[in-house]
């Protein structure tokens, strides 16, 4: 009896809806249970069907070689996109490595929720940029790399692929306040079992480590936005914690104060840049709801925390790119590392030995990244016209260059470079140039470009140009040679 009048009411309600065309959009892993990871032309039909709601645009920012796209997805609810000044603008995206599957799924999960309705609350302060499949080549083949093996998490620099450039095309476009970049960690990883235990978090999140982003917004994002979200994840059952690398053998660290990621590449532009981390278990499908659901939960943590904060947000954002315009005279870190501090941080871990789950206290913890060697930023870098695929790159990244006018020029500085040694830093072994600055006056090549320092790229143009820089140019094949040179290519002017 019971049954049958469950029965009848399941029926009832599936004629309601249907009848009213009320039937809630859901996504394409959602419709089957997350069995089945949703393959890159159910992803196109999908967004096919969002875009017909109110306040969704779809729009396809970069064709492969493989003749898929990278798609796009502008929400609002004060369309056209962008026109609402007062709001905070947030761009999230997803899959820059194709075997990450998790961040995907759950940001076309917040597609179907803002399609129904279910965001209003959060678009009446924030328009949202959604980009779900960074690398669909490499999702369709079930690997981290493009279909061409381009680590798209080590391009941003460079800009050679096609989807990077575009995603960086996006930003510039916007000039987003928050970003959000979100991938899989290996929870299986020997670094770790070779130690006797695994880590289990379901979402690690990571904020800007560079030493050279503003202190202002490493701390908002550290005091403010870090507790809030670890507090609403601790509320939905899902453990999370500040994103670490490294293993328990050598040291462990946060990430990255490289410039050529998803995150510091736009915290160097003055964003509020994150990257999320769920947990990877040992095939690409296992537990796909729990990765996709507590990746979404966290998501949605961050969209809220922004919502409640919006004066705030656009405070600090602004006066960081307010600052990154007056850098010229300022001192740049280009040589830095993390080192041991004050700080302590309690991570979720799997014992394999016995089976048991515990909080580890994590060690050797090098919890902070300090400066190491300082350049003061010029007013002005000249790149001569023999440089082309440095003019290329900085154009790449829509970076504002005039042609030097005047042939003959004074107090002009160039790089000599007296030797070249070797340093470890963050497990990397890098050139380190000794430098002398050789004040002169010169007669320019005819062509030779001026790159103004004083522009919202100030920090990333110091970072890529000096040639002591740890993450300049000559640790990419292309520009190895300005290194082996008497002088470094590019000069500088300081007043
Ligand atoms: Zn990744």
């Amino acid at each position: 009896m019971m049954f049958i009048s469950r029965f009848i009411f399941s029926i009832l309600l599936f004629v309601v809806t249907h009848a009213t065309g009320n039937s809630q959009l859901l996504s394409p892993a959602e419709e089957r249970n997350f069995s089945i990871l949703t393959s890159y032309n159910e992803l196109q039909n999908f967004l096919a069907r969002v875009s017909k709601k109110p306040g969704v645009e779809v729009t396809h920012i970069a064709t492969l070689e493989s003749g898929r796209s990278v798609s796009a997805v502008l929400l609002t609810n004060s369309p056209p996109f962008g026109s609402d000044t007062a709001k905070v603008r947030v761009l999230l995206f997803a899959q820059q490595h194709g075997d990450e599957p998790s961040g995907k799924e759950a940001l076309l999960t917040l597609l179907a929720k803002a399609a129904n309705g279910d965001m209003n609350s959060i678009l009446r302060y924030v328009d949202v940029i959604v980009i779900p499949q960074m690398n669909p080549d490499g999702s369709e083949l079930q690997q981290r790399r493009t279909a061409d093996t381009v680590d798209l998490n080590r391009n941003h620099v460079l800009l050679s692929s096609p989807a990077v450039k575009a995603l960086h095309d996006v930003y510039f476009r916007w000039l987003p306040h928050v970003t959000l970049d979100i991938h899989e960690y290996g929870s299986f990883s020997t670094s770790w079992s070779d130690s006797g235990f695994i880590k289990t978090g379901d979402v690690q999140l990571g904020m800007l480590t560079n030493p050279n982003t503003s202190p202002a917004i490493r701390s908002y994002q550290h005091d403010r936005i870090y507790p809030f979200l670890s507090e609403r994840m601790k509320r939905t059952g899902y453990s999370f914690h500040e994103y670490i690398v490294g293993s328990p053998r050598d040291r462990i660290r946060h990430s990255t104060t490289e410039i050529n990621d998803g995150r510091q590449s736009f915290g160097i532009l003055g964003s509020l840049s994150f990257i999320q981390e769920g947990r990877k278990w040992k095939t690409i499908d296992e537990q796909l709801e729990r990765r996709a659901r507590s990746q979404l939960a966290a998501v949605e943590a961050l969209l809220e925390f922004v919502a409640k904060s919006v004066a705030e947000i656009r405070l600090l954002v602004n006066n960081e790119r307010q600052r990154l315009m007056q850098l010229p005279g300022t001192d740049v870190v280009v040589r830095m590392d993390h080192f041991a501090g004050d700080d302590s941080l309690k991570i979720p871990v799997h014992w394999l030995s016995n089976g048991r789950d515990t909080l580890w206290t994590v060690k050797p913890y090098h919890s902070v990244a300090k400066p190491l060697v300082t350049v003061r930023a010029p007013r002005v870098y000249l790149v001569p016209a023999s440089n082309k695929d440095l003019i290329l790159l900085l154009e790449r990244h829509n970076i504002p260059m005039k042609p030097m006018l005047k042939r003959n020029i004074e107090n002009v500085a160039e790089y000599l470079i007296e030797n070249v040694g070797e340093e470890i830093l963050e497990e990397d072994t890098l050139p380190v140039p000794v430098i002398k600055h050789h004040p002169t006056r010169l007669a320019l090549q005819a062509g030779t470009v001026v790159v103004p320092i004083g522009q919202l790229h100030s920090l990333f143009l110091v970072t890529l140009l000096e040639p002591q820089s740890m993450w300049g140019l000559a640790k990419y094949p292309a520009f190895e040679s300005y290194l082996r040179q008497a002088s470094w290519p590019i000069l500088r002017i300081e007043k």
